[in-house]
């Protein structure tokens, strides 16, 4: 991605401690960091920093209306960010996923001999479909199994396969807020930043690599500039032509439909793969409870693991909708055609305060991010206790708790510390099972950028 011609580099020095901070890794300069620059700069251009001796140190989008005014993309040697540098910075963001997802690295679904089932599900477009990955990806493939028959099958991960997953994840894949989720076929490219609104042109045709399908999603902060400045809007196509209903694709061998165009995220919480496959090997003949459901990722998950029945619980309609249409896609699969299920909706904080007519053996605690910025902070972490120590007033005898949460304000440690406080507070004896971070291909390389974690606690 060319500078533009004739105008002199932008160029900025920052102050002595953002410069140690950027060294370090960080990926962020403050605007209240910068300490000079040569002119004022254009959004989205590349911004080049010098150290306190006037060497390079680091180069980056500048954002002139953001408090984050430069997200870096590169530090260490300086190198000529040109076609072959964007082209590499995104192959080796693709290739993290290696050996991650196996099974479906550009090569056709059908040949892999997965046809019958998915064709079954009435979802055609997914047995014709062809996807091709990074090279790198297709060669490790192509190394690991001798054809994509029987070996290939045989070599699948226990859960079985998964097409949907986070291809390059932001700040900590090197590509500051930007965010590229693969839904089968289907490509998500979600952005955090106005300053890749100018690069679309060039950002497609690194897309045009993987998919003919790319939507283009952009998150609430900048969508007023990216349609007043930029004429994009929130939910139209970058290269295809829009799908006409929810986009389906396979998580761990089970059916989830996405809303790519409009549902949160990029249409579905991808972030919790590797929870839903631990509540799905705890689920067996357990009465399942999980509380902000949206369109029923863990229910399955316990339906499939032999759920002695599944209750989801959320405030949208809509997200219960789905949660029915992702139990019909899966009516396939014995466990989960089985499987008692409800669904219930209503506010979960209100629901939990109602006289509990009914005990659960598995809890799965999962509620939006309740501290959006620093400030509310104290609030959530009240609003977490009462939802801890309701949902575990709800738990049977030997029953396990399953609590997330994905507010980045409230850390890890001190979520735990609650979870693990409220359990004391229950005067029941307990276990903690597990305590679990991030999935692999949500990988985290700074503080700011965590923000999920759970944590399973077993009661006596
Ligand atoms: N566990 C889900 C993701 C949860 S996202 C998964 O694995 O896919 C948060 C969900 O909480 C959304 O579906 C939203 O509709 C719901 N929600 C938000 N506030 C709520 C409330 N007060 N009561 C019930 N549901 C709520």
């Amino acid at each position: 991605m060319s500078v533009q011609a004739k105008i002199p580099a932008l160029r900025l020095r920052v102050s002595a401690a953002a410069e140690s901070i950027v060294r370090a890794g960080h990926p962020w300069v403050f605007a209240a960091s910068v300490r000079g620059q040569n002119r004022p700069g254009k959004m989205g251009e590349l911004a080049v920093i010098y150290d306190r001796h006037d060497e390079f140190l680091a180069a980056g989008l500048f954002d002139p209306d953001s408090p984050i005014r430069v997200r870096i993309l590169h530090k260490g040697k300086p190198e000529p960010l040109n076609r072959a540098w964007w082209r590499r910075h995104w192959e080796a963001a693709l290739a993290r996923r290696e050996g991650l997802f196996e099974g479906h690295c550009g090569l056709r679904i059908a040949d892999c001999g997965f046809a019958g089932a998915v064709s079954e599900a009435g979802v055609s477009e997914l047995v014709s479909s062809e996807f091709p990955l990074a090279d790198s990806l297709i060669r490790s493939f192509r190394t690991g199994f001798a054809d994509c028959g029987l070996e290939a099958r045989q070599a699948m991960p226990v859960h079985g396969r998964t097409t949907g997953y986070r291809c390059i994840n932001g700040e900590s894949d090197g590509w500051p807020g930007l965010v590229l989720d693969r839904y089968d076929t289907t490509l998500v490219m979600k952005l955090y930043t106005a300053a890749w609104l100018p690069r679309l042109g060039e950002l497609e045709e690194l897309l045009a690599t993987l998919g003919d399908r790319v939507v283009l999603r952009l998150s609430r902060n900048i969508a007023a500039t990216a349609r007043e400045e930029f004429g994009i809007e929130d939910g139209q196509m970058l290269r295809g032509m829009a799908p006409e209903g929810p986009v389906v694709f396979l998580e761990s061998g089970l059916r989830f439909e996405a809303d790519v165009l409009r549902g949160q995220k990029t249409g579905f919480f991808l972030d919790q793969r590797e929870n839903r496959r631990h509540v799905e090997s705890l689920a067996a003949g357990r009465r399942v409870l999980n509380l902000f459901s949206y369109s029923g990722g863990f229910s399955l998950y316990a339906a499939r693991g032999g759920a002695a029945g599944v209750c989801s619980v959320d405030i949208s309609p809509r997200a219960l909708e789905a949660a029915e249409r992702n139990f019909a896609l899966n009516r396939d699969v014995p466990a989960v055609a089985a499987c008692p299920r409800e669904t219930a909706q209503a506010d979960v904080f209100c629901w939990l305060r109602e006289p509990a007519a009914r005990r659960f053996d598995l809890i799965v605690l999962d509620p939006p991010a309740l501290a959006k910025r620093a400030s509310e902070r104290e609030e959530a972490m009240r609003a977490y206790s009462r939802l801890l120590t309701g949902a575990m007033a709800r738990l049977n005898r030997n029953g396990m708790l399953v609590a997330a949460s994905c507010s980045a304000h409230v850390s890890a440690v001190d979520f735990f510390d609650l979870a693990r406080e409220a359990a004391r507070q229950s005067g029941r004896g307990y276990e903690e099972w597990l305590t679990t971070r991030h999935a692999p291909d949500h990988p985290v390389t700074y503080a700011e950028g965590e923000y999920l974690k759970c944590i399973y606690l077993r009661f006596r």
